[in-house]
């Protein structure tokens, strides 16, 4: 369970070619259930593990927009498509990536779960927060601030 950060930890896509690092732990965890993200992801809900952009870095490979080619920008690698991260519209400082890339994925559990309106009605998570689209920009800060506290205490 135990990560150490400041080591880095690496990630990758489905065939390799596209790398990437964080260096400093999610500042927030979720899964969300939209039907936009059971497109994309082929599967019930999709996971975020949310970085400050300054903490995460592409190494190798050219990620390219994919998806809605809109507001929100996800972007996926080139050769085997796989959708690696997304730049949400508006925010500037972090970066939501796939956690499923990372190549050790012990510390990963959703703190929030965003959409539940459009969950499937077997899915169960274990986030502690669920909403029934996303939370409010001022409620979003709250959980920041829970998800420090929450976090801090695992270590
Ligand atoms: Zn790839
Ligand atoms: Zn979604």
């Amino acid at each position: 369970m135990k990560i150490d950060w400041s080591s880095g930890l690496q990630g990758e896509c489905r065939c390799g070619r596209l790398t990437m690092r964080v260096n400093a732990p999610p500042i927030m965890t979720a899964a969300c259930h939209c039907r936009g993200c059971q497109r994309m992801r082929s599967s019930a809900y999709s996971l975020t593990a949310m970085f400050l952009k300054s903490n995460f870095l592409v190494m190798a490979g050219e990620p390219v927009i994919g998806g809605l080619h809109g507001e929100h920008r996800h972007f996926f690698c080139p050769h085997c498509k796989s959708w690696v991260f997304t730049e949400p519209l508006g925010v500037d400082h972090f970066v939501n990536v796939r956690p499923t890339m990372f190549d050790d994925l012990s510390w990963f559990v959703p703190f929030i779960e965003t959409y539940t309106c459009e969950k499937l009605p077997w899915v169960r998570t274990p986030a502690t927060h669920s909403f029934e689209k996303f939370p409010a920009m001022a409620e979003f800060s709250l959980l920041l601030a829970t998800f420090a506290t929450h976090a801090s205490k695992q270590t």
